[in-house]
């Protein structure tokens, strides 16, 4: 139970007293790892940071339908029926001149290795213009602090819609992380472009101000979907089953089905923080009944 509460805080608002779990659950570390790939004329890199092993017991996944259900999907795609194991990564964008980090992982208290993954890709955290928030989930903004305290990415600029920032404000958990990234925060308004190719799109129901990123160059385009879907087995096979960490349920569904819809359609390409490493590939229709999504994975 202990390590179920330490997970949760940490892929929930609290960042503070992470624990490594001992029994295989919880935040796990991982090797640093960094993968590069090119959109159109883009830089991209994918950087490992941590996994997470959750317990299926209906607490986060397939709240509505129960454990039985979500372990029989598990089952038909050849996972182990008792748990859940998601990646935390994150995507760099290098456009002109800036270098723009998509979400920060766990951070160093939980022994993230997105700064080590960043050295691997030749990246120095002082080099990083902009870091952009797809929402302020501990997993996605634990890492903007470094082990002492201080700003990780010390010259960026801290970007996130202003209902999250709104949001995050509100939450007692976050107050310290608060204070030590206020004088850097920026808001936006979802739609508008934030860097050139870079443009926040609304994705609602996970958080209150959640959003995804839409990276484009030329012709190429790739959507960070952020958290709106976890699991590339069951979010995608079951999108309308009820996702414990999704603040507003009945509205998460709504939105993954729908741009998880909108994805196989056009072939989008596709990071998920969430997805096994590194988290790029396309979303395809499963075709027996026409309902639910699969993963196809594969880097450009
Ligand atoms: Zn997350």
């Amino acid at each position: 139970m202990r390590v179920l509460i330490a997970a949760l805080a940490i892929v929930g608002f609290g960042i503070s007293d992470v624990a490594l779990a001992e029994d295989g659950f919880g935040p796990q570390p991982v090797a640093p790892a960094s993968q590069a790939f090119k959109l159109g004329k883009l830089q991209l890199v994918v950087l490992r940071d941590a996994q997470i092993v959750l317990h299926n017991d209906a607490k986060v996944f397939g709240v509505d339908v129960g454990a039985a259900a979500v372990g029989e999907v598990l089952k038909a795609s050849g996972l182990p029926e008792d748990r859940l194991t998601l990646s935390i990564d994150a995507l760099l964008v290098r456009t002109g001149r800036r270098v723009i980090l998509l979400d920060s992982g766990l951070g160093p208290k939980a022994n993230g290795a997105l700064i080590a993954s960043l050295k691997d890709a030749g990246v120095a955290p002082e080099s990083v213009t902009d870091v952009v928030i797809t929402h302020t989930h501990g997993d996605h903004v634990g890492g903007l602090l470094d082990a002492a305290g201080g700003l990780a990415f010390p010259k960026a600029v801290i970007r996130m819609s202003a209902a999250e920032w709104a949001w995050m404000k509100s939450q007692q958990g976050a107050a310290a992380l608060v204070k030590a990234i206020a004088a850097r925060v920026e808001t936006f308004t979802a739609g508008k472009p934030i860097a050139p190719g870079v443009t926040p799109i609304a994705l609602d129901g996970h958080t209150p101000g959640h959003v995804g990123y839409e990276i484009v160059s030329g012709t190429h385009r790739l959507l960070d979907i952020g958290d709106l879907a976890h699991s590339s087995i069951v979010s995608l096979r079951r999108p309308d089953w009820t996702m414990g960490f999704d603040s507003d349920a009945a509205l998460g569904k709504v939105t993954r089905k729908a741009t998880l819809a909108r994805l196989a359609k056009d072939q989008e390409l596709v990071f998920s923080p969430h997805f096994p490493f590194p988290g790029v590939g396309h979303v395809g229709h499963v075709g027996a009944d026409g309902d639910g999504f699969s993963w196809k994975p594969g880097v450009p």
